[in-house]
């Protein structure tokens, strides 16, 4: 397996950070919209999401306590943009539900230790890895290093990691190396995604990318 350490992961976080600035993530002005929009995000585009959380907030019900008490075809009509929209309703009601009966408030639900909130998430239906971390970053503001396919296919193609390389084995890769930094876990997943959308596509864009001088797979290109 190639050595992926701290001081090469740095490197490649300098040179998105240079590229694009401190990104502040994640988009959500409430801990609630973060929680909706981890959910909401699943199999779509942000701008999907965008729209049903416009639908949420002039439907009243971007609040957790709001969508726990809503009828279903309330939250479906809502969320219709964001895609998979009855699945996704029910995913928001179960969650929103299962916060407001067994917890007073969020500061209550995010209070157990990360690794016990990790698996009290998951435990919830409709809710894996990537929107269990993402809830527990950017909402509880504990630091777990978020996986997405972005990340992954990144990974893949700068420092040859093994495409069967699962979730948590390349979380752990990124929590062993830079340790437990809520803000730098923070911005780092944000360039990743910055770099997936715009640089390291399907298709990649490698001659213009700002990992180009740090990647296995554009060395081989010979586009550096
Ligand atoms: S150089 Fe190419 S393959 Fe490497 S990260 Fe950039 S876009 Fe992706």
């Amino acid at each position: 397996m190639p050595v992926v350490n701290k001081a090469r992961l740095m490197q490649l976080y300098s040179s998105l950070r240079k590229r694009f600035g401190y990104l502040n993530w994640w988009p959500g002005e409430t801990r609630d919209e973060i929680i909706i929009g981890a959910i909401l995000t699943q199999n779509t585009s942000w701008k999907n999401v965008e729209k049903a959380i416009a639908r949420l907030k002039e439907n009243g019900l971007l609040e957790l306590s709001r969508l726990s008490s809503a009828a279903i075809g309330r939250i479906e009509q809502s969320v219709r943009p964001s895609g998979f929209y009855r699945q996704k309703a029910l995913r928001l009601k179960g969650l929103a539900a299962y916060i407001t009966s067994n917890y007073k408030n969020l500061d209550g639900f995010f209070s157990s230790e990360t690794g016990e909130l990790r698996k009290e998430l998951l435990s919830l239906d409709g809710i894996g890895n990537e929107t269990a971390d993402s809830i527990i970053l950017y909402a509880a503001g504990k630091p777990v290093f978020v996986i997405d396919a972005y990340t992954k296919r990144i990974m893949e193609r700068v420092y040859g990691i093994d495409k069967e390389m699962g979730y948590e084995e390349l979380q752990k890769l990124f929590m062993s190396a830079l340790g437990h930094d809520t803000r730098l876990f923070n911005d780092f997943h944000a360039q990743m995604v910055e770099l997936g959308k715009n640089y390291c596509r399907k298709k990649p864009l490698c001659a213009e990318c700002p990992a180009r001088k740090l990647c296995n797979f554009a060395r081989h290109l010979q586009i550096y």
